[in-house]
């Protein structure tokens, strides 16, 4: 069965028929946004999953420092370099916010996600 994507960080339009083991079955491109459409389709697929979870993981990142933030209390958006950036309803202290950038400097690389 084929399920098609619309993810909630670009407006590029996904489908798959399956993803067994992280490895997604059959990836098509039905379009591609003005953020990716510089990208062959072949590499859009993977560019767009891995900036969903970016944003994904950037939350949980973030809940591990300060387990009170919820998923409505965070505020992310992309920028036209593709850096997420982030904050939270009730801003986190200055010590978890360092130690949080810390922690998506690790993960994603420097300069890829901005605690704002
Ligand atoms: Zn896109």
């Amino acid at each position: 069965m084929t399920t098609r994507w619309h993810p909630d960080t670009c407006e590029c339009v996904l489908e798959y028929d399956n993803i067994i083991n992280d490895q997604v079955i059959n990836p098509k491109v039905i379009k591609k946004c003005s953020a990716h459409t510089s990208h062959s389709n072949d590499k859009v697929f993977d560019i767009v999953s891995n900036e969903n979870r970016r944003k994904n993981f950037t939350l949980w990142e973030a809940q591990q420092i300060d387990p009170a933030i919820k998923i409505d209390d965070y505020h992310w958006r992309f920028d036209n370099e593709r850096v997420l950036h982030i904050d939270f309803k009730n801003p986190i202290t200055p010590t978890r916010k360092i130690s949080l950038q810390g922690r998506l400097n690790t993960r994603f690389g420097m300069n890829k996600t901005i605690v704002e």
